[in-house]
């Protein structure tokens, strides 16, 4: 078996103090790929104290001494691009083509901060008395706490430490437990980037202890999730004991909308992207689409041709577009909701099974799915499916849709397709989502502001917008 692969604490390469490993596996073939130090509260703690010394310093650099380090980091990604993305794929199973895309991504990310480091700027305010001058810093909010999720393993962790170092925060790492070795890889090109010792930190172990550990040490001072709903309000009750800072990019459940004077072609593509992409393992992903009824036949046949020609394989694999889920788990729930509209009415018009056979024998893999005659009643119209399914809602009228539309507690990403200028204009302002795309799939950019309303977040990630989730506001009276 390969060496065990170890942590980042305080610049040094650690194993864990209870000398606890995890083994890594592929999720298309069940085969090792790894093993990786697995510690608890105590390497965070020590990693803590590190990011909690390295910050009086890091923080204290010239913005453009910051942004040195985080251009070498983004090149350095840049040229290790075809690694790091066979260790994504190798650990998560999407498509090699995709995880190219992600690294690239992640290395955008650091440029774009980069870049942003260097615009931080306070301002200063009219006073309404003569002897008084009012002037407004912005100042790093402290030791950072990222917690990051398996779909994008490589990039969710740019997003929070790319503009947490540029503003001057130092960062304690926890990525998923099932993802830690393109993390490590990171950290290794962070490692030769030559960042500061403890201004980055990569702690690997079990989840709820390092959880504990990151609200409870009075020296961490934020907390960046990226996963579950039902964590992240745990992480959020236990932050607000010290009323510590939180941005949260939870769960969703974005409804896709189809009119009847939509260009089926684009949205049949626009749909695939945001539903098939990382085998729908995305919270941006769809889990509703509603048609017109008058294009829904027409609709369901182009989409049907569609995944008809779609490879389901080894992300590995040449021409694969569907890769394995992550584990039995994230499967078993999959074929759970096709159940459950199966016994409450809804017809299997497309795929519906776990496939099994051949090269598919070990891994986690699922045909993708379109189902009909969904209704509210079913847990795939309420639940996040993650997973390649497709439910199918027929309407007729645009009012009752942005009702059905909105009738979700999550509030991430929702899509609408139409040729109508004005009605384009009445979906983006009346749908209660973070994120809409209209006449687009496939939203996500760099600079663009990226999280949810209701229950699938809080804070932003990306742009300026993603920078100021790490920036306190000081107001500093001068008097005269
Ligand atoms: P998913 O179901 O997509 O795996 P989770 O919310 O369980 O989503 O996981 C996202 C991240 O949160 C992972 O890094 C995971 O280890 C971490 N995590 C899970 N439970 C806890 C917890 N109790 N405290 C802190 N982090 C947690």
């Amino acid at each position: 078996m390969a060496e065990c692969k170890n942590m980042y604490i305080n610049g040094e390469w650690v194993a864990a103090e209870s000398k606890e490993t995890l083994e890594i596996v592929n999720p298309a073939n069940g085969e090792s790929v790894g093993t990786v130090a697995f510690g608890d509260e105590r390497e965070a703690g020590k990693a803590i104290d590190a990011a909690h010394e390295a910050f009086a310093s890091w923080s204290r650099l010239t913005a453009r001494e910051r942004s040195k380090y985080l251009y070498t980091l983004s090149e350095l990604v840049k040229k290790n691009r075809d690694e790091l993305a066979e260790i994504i794929t190798l650990e998560m199973g999407k498509p090699l083509i995709e995880a190219k895309g992600e690294v690239l991504g992640a290395s955008d990310n650091f440029l774009w901060y980069a870049e942003e480091a260097k615009r931080v700027y306070g301002e200063t305010v009219p006073s309404s008395v003569p002897n008084k001058r009012i002037m407004v810093l912005r100042q790093p909010v402290g030791v950072v706490g990222a917690i990051t999720p398996w779909n994008f393993p490589v990039n969710m962790v740019a997003r929070k430490i790319a503009p947490a170092l540029a503003a001057g925060c130092t960062v304690v790492l926890k990525p998923a437990e099932s993802t830690p070795l393109s993390a490590i890889r990171l950290f290794e090109l962070i490692e030769q980037a030559g960042f500061p010792k403890g201004v980055v930190n990569l702690v690997i172990g079990k989840p709820e202890p390092i959880g504990r550990e990151f609200m409870d040490n009075p020296k961490l001072s934020k907390i960046a999730f990226t996963g579950s709903t039902r964590v992240g309000k745990l992480l959020m009750e236990g932050a607000a004991k010290q009323v510590k800072r939180v941005s949260m990019e939870l769960g969703g459940h974005a409804p896709f909308i189809v009119f009847d004077d939509a260009d089926l072609d684009e949205a049949v593509k626009g749909l695939f992207e945001s539903k098939f992409r990382n085998s729908g393992q995305m919270c941006i992903c769809t889990n509703r689409l509603y048609v017109h009824e008058d294009v829904a036949d027409a609709f369901t046949e182009k989409l049907v041709e569609r995944l008809k020609r779609t490879n389901v394989g080894d992300g590995r694999t040449k021409g694969t577009e569907i890769g394995p889920l992550v584990n039995q788990r994230a499967l078993d729930k999959v074929l759970e909701h096709i159940e459950d509209a199966k016994e409450k009415g809804a017809q299997v018009v497309y795929g519906g099974k776990q496939l099994t056979e051949g090269e598919y024998a070990k891994g986690y893999f699922c045909e993708p799915t379109v189902i009909v005659g969904v209704n509210a009643e079913m847990k795939i119209a309420q639940e996040e499916t993650f997973g390649p399914v497709v439910p199918l809602i027929r309407f007729r009228d645009e009012d009752a849709v942005i009702q059905q539309a909105n009738d979700s507690r999550y509030g991430l990403a929702a899509y609408v397709y139409t040729r109508d200028n004005q009605r384009c204009f009445r979906m983006a302002e009346q749908l209660e989502y973070g994120i809409v795309g209209i006449n687009d799939g496939s939203t996500t950019q760099t600079q663009a502001p990226f999280g949810g309303f209701k229950e699938s977040g809080i804070g932003r990630e990306g742009g300026r917008y993603g920078m100021d989730e790490y920036l306190e506001t000081k107001f500093v009276s001068f008097g005269l």
